[in-house]
């Protein structure tokens, strides 16, 4: 059943469940020494910089979530194919999600409240129905029509098939366990510590009414995004990382572009709202 309150016990979605125990076996294979060639894992660390660092990071989160810049249409285009082939669902609906966080942020209506407890918040909200899911369009009208999103939301899967088959072709088996598997694994994960441990782990900078922390080992992995209460502390600006130690690979890269003229109306402004 599907309603837009809340459940005490939300709908199990198979199919989100299914797909997801697959990539977690397929990686195990990347565990099989016959798997294993340093340009597979090569080519692994470079497609996880595109996808998750320009992709979820840049593409989905500060420019199509935030709209924390504006770059022109075309790089749009390609932060959002970039951002599909992470893997982590059709775009309108990581976008959509992620607007509603921000909206009931550690609440109720929000889709992984960390007060519901840390395997929530990493994993199990995305096999479940949560609050607002079929509200979800309502919050991405700016884009809903927009053919190039709805391509790759519609096609999401098909788009990874063919960068495996493409894989294949290229370098066999080991790039695909490791190009396709074991990448999408760690940048999954990655993507789930933001939602989870940096709600739970880490230091506080500022005084929001949420839980969220600022955690240097998911920034690591994610290139910037574990600076997440800075981010929830000013949620528009484009830049996570204030101090010298938070290191915003993704702000560097925005700043890059702005610097050549590609980004604009660049969002970049610190709180005040510190902790006291
Ligand atoms: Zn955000
Ligand atoms: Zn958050």
């Amino acid at each position: 059943m599907t309603t837009g309150t809340i459940e005490t016990r939300p709908r199990l979605r198979p199919e989100v469940l299914v797909p997801t125990v697959l990539l977690h076996v397929g990686a195990l294979f990347a565990l099989l020494p016959s798997n294993f060639s340093w340009s597979a894992v090569g080519v692994a660390f470079v497609l996880h910089c595109i996808t998750i660092g320009l992709g979820i990071s840049l593409g989905f989160h500060r420019l199509a979530s935030h709209r924390s810049l504006k770059v022109p249409r075309w790089l749009e285009y390609f932060f959002i194919l970039c951002g599909t082939l992470a893997g982590q669902g059709a775009v309108l609906g990581w976008v959509g999600y992620h607007r509603l966080h921000h909206m009931h942020v550690d609440q109720d209506l929000d889709p992984h409240d960390s007060t519901k407890g840390f395997w929530w918040s990493h994993i199990a909200w995305l096999m479940h129905e949560v609050p607002h899911r079929e509200n979800r369009p309502k919050y991405t009208r700016d884009v809903n029509d927009d053919r190039f999103y709805r391509f790759c939301h519609d096609y999401y899967i098909h788009l990874q098939v063919a960068l495996g088959v493409l894989l294949y072709f290229m370098g066999g088996m080991p790039w695909v366990v490791w190009g396709i598997f074991a990448r999408l694994f760690v940048g999954f994960h990655a993507t789930c510590f933001v939602n989870s441990a940096c709600h739970m782990v880490g230091y506080r900078s500022h005084d929001t009414a949420d839980q969220s922390t600022n955690c240097w080992w998911v920034a690591l992995l994610t290139f910037g995004e574990g600076w997440h209460n800075n981010h929830h502390a000013i949620e528009y600006s484009a830049r996570y990382g204030w101090n010298w130690w938070e290191i915003d690979m993704v702000w560097y890269v925005i700043w890059a572009l702005k610097k050549v003229g590609l980004a604009t109306n660049v969002k970049a402004r610190r709180t005040t709202a510190k902790m006291s």
